[in-house]
């Protein structure tokens, strides 16, 4: 994409230009009279255009053999779990929880359930009891597919507090036969019991997704998607990772996260890659093996996890000898520069930024492979994208067009996977627009290229005097500290200031914590951010707080920093997950 032009606030050629591709992957994705169902655009499209043979998920266990599905396979096995919702009473407006690791059975059944018609909502695995429960009563879920053991340990004891949540269909392990379970039915047995079903003619704005935002501020909330967000997931899967039948998508998101449906499962789908599964957690060590010996040409992942691999140091990117990635890119938090060039060391190739939000439902800001890219900065819109940096007036919001100038990011509704609202009581309630945008509450500046910088979230600026000071500028900094790992920098309450900045650090191995080190940071905090900008207090943790997702929980954060005295107690210098060897 050519740079914007920057005396225009907003990327109006490109929105043009965007729209019209919509148009076209739309006749391409479309199941006959203007239907749209995402299901049949993921696996069935490509068996009527001749590709069924090629493969489509590869996912590869905790241990045994990678097990593996064809495109065909995946339509077939997706038909019959949607002949089986529907024989089971459960259709369009129905809403279909998924409790299951990254493994084929999650394939089938989010792409079943679509192909019936239904809302898929996909838990978090790793969630405990509690926010499960009160997620499934939120989403008023009527069917939950689930993994045996994650029902048994977090479902089965509350299923009576449970009563729209009128059946269970249980996944044995390896997709094997599930024990019986009182009141749930056997995966196995519904699919071979049934005759695979054609996709139900969604019309384009159906509800086909529901997603509970990660909260890093606040409560989590459900955000609906339609049929038509295919079409932004089958665009940006060309456009910001190139991504065609030759190659292996390997996305690290857990279910439960939206980057996890719109790139773990649609994006490489609807583009007939082969998406590779895995069902282990972060593990640096296993990632390098897996790059090289899957083969992997295109990576998503999120900064937690690349922390996690810088921190395991160079040795362990030394003995990588993958040779087929083609790009690497991040998402969820901001990428300092630093991690985008360490993938260029240790990969071979840069780890690009991209910017986006459940609201929004697919990449929506990026440093684009073929675009020049700029270190440290979420790049810039994707075609079709209208982006600005605006001030809020009340209700009003202005555009700013001079560079360089903080403000909110706003988008302009009207791309395909913009959220069709949020969930409140079992109906979805309407998407609060001002002055006809779209506002992200999050806080970025502009640079004359047309480049987007991340200043922070709205609600975590830290104001300090009269200094609104970004959290992220000074843990950037802070990062370049060669003892630091992870930097969490919140305001804590201050009488005169109103709020000071105050940050949180775990350690690189080697690194011991203590006043020493403590002292030294906040000195080289000073000398480089100046007094104003520098954080008075330092406290070391062996871990920051984080979501599922990986993102630094701030709000967490904010009430440690209220409670921890001056000068916290020296922890151990090594965190979970150990030296490198
Ligand atoms: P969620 O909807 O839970 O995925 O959270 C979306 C929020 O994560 C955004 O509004 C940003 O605050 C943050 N975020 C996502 N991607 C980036 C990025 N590349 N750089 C900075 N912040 C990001």
């Amino acid at each position: 994409m050519a740079s914007p032009n920057v005396s225009h606030s907003v990327n109006e050629g490109c929105a043009a230009a965007g729209a019209s591709r919509w148009d076209e992957v739309r006749a391409e994705l479309a199941l006959g009279d203007g239907a749209l169902n995402i299901g049949h655009a993921c696996a069935d499209h490509h068996v009527a255009a001749g590709r069924g043979g090629r493969v489509a998920v590869r996912a590869l266990g905790a241990h045994g053999e990678p097990r593996l599905l064809t495109y065909a396979q995946l339509a077939e096995a997706s038909g019959r779990f949607a002949a089986a919702l529907t024989a089971r009473g459960i259709g369009p407006g129905d809403t279909v929880a998924l409790l299951l690791r990254r493994t084929p059975e999650l394939f089938v059944a989010a792409l079943g359930a679509l192909k019936a018609g239904a809302v898929v909502c996909p838990l978090f695995p790793t969630f405990g009891p509690g926010p499960i429960r009160s997620r499934l009563d939120l989403a008023q879920a009527r069917l939950l597919v689930a993994a045996e053991d994650l029902y048994a340990r977090k479902v089965a004891a509350q299923r009576g507090a449970l009563p729209r949540l009128e059946q269970a269909v249980l996944v044995g392990e390896d997709g094997a036969a599930a024990r019986p379970a009182p009141g749930c039915l056997d995966y196995a047995a519904l699919l071979t019991g049934a005759a695979p079903a054609p996709a139900v003619a969604t019309r384009p704005l159906d509800p086909a997704l529901l997603h509970f935002t990660s909260g890093t501020t606040g409560t989590p909330k459900g955000v609906v998607h339609p049929h038509r967000a295919v079409l932004a997931h089958l665009l940006t899967g060309r456009e910001m990772f190139g991504l065609g039948p030759d190659d292996v998508f390997w996305c690290t998101a857990d279910p439960g996260w939206i980057t996890g449906t719109a790139y773990g499962i649609i994006a490489p789908l609807a583009c007939g890659a082969t998406v590779l599964a895995d069902e282990a957690d972060i593990n640096p060590r296993r990632w390098y093996g897996i790059l090289a010996d899957e083969q992997v040409t295109v990576w998503y992942t999120t900064p937690t996890a690349i922390r996690a691999m810088m921190r395991f140091g160079a040795a362990l990117a030394r003995s990588y000898r993958g040779t087929s990635l083609r790009v690497a890119a991040s998402v969820g938090e901001p990428l300092n520069a630093e991690a985008v060039l360490w993938g260029r060391r240790a990969l071979g190739v840069p780890f690009l930024d991209t910017w986006w939000q459940t609201e929004i439902g697919s990449v929506a800001i990026a440093n684009r492979p073929d675009d020049s890219i700029r270190p440290g900065s979420m790049g810039r819109p994707l075609p079709g994208i209208q982006a600005a940096v605006v001030r809020r007036d009340g209700n009003h919001v202005e555009p700013i067009d001079t560079p360089d100038t903080v403000g909110e990011l706003a988008i302009r509704p009207g791309w395909p996977s913009m959220l069709s609202g949020y969930l409140g009581e079992g109906v979805l309630l309407g998407v609060g627009l001002h002055d006809g945008w779209y506002l992200t509450g999050d806080l970025v500046r502009r640079d004359a290229d047309g480049c987007f910088w991340f200043v922070g979230r709205a609600d975590d600026m830290i104001k300090c005097g009269g200094v609104q000071i970004g959290p992220f500028e000074v843990e950037g900094l802070l990062m370049n500290h060669p003892a630091l790992a992870e930097v969490g920098v919140v305001g804590k309450p201050d009488l005169l200031l109103r709020e000071v900045p105050v940050a949180f650090a775990s350690l690189n191995p080697g690194f011991q914590a203590g006043d020493a080190l403590r002292a030294e940071v906040l000195s080289y905090a000073r000398q480089e951010l100046g007094s104003a900008l520098a954080p008075r207090e330092l406290h070391f943790l062996a871990e920051l707080p984080k979501t599922v997702a990986g993102k630094i929980l701030r709000r967490v954060l904010k009430a440690k920093a209220v409670e921890e005295p001056e000068e916290s107690e020296p922890l151990p210098a090594v965190g979970v997950l150990g030296p490198e060897a």
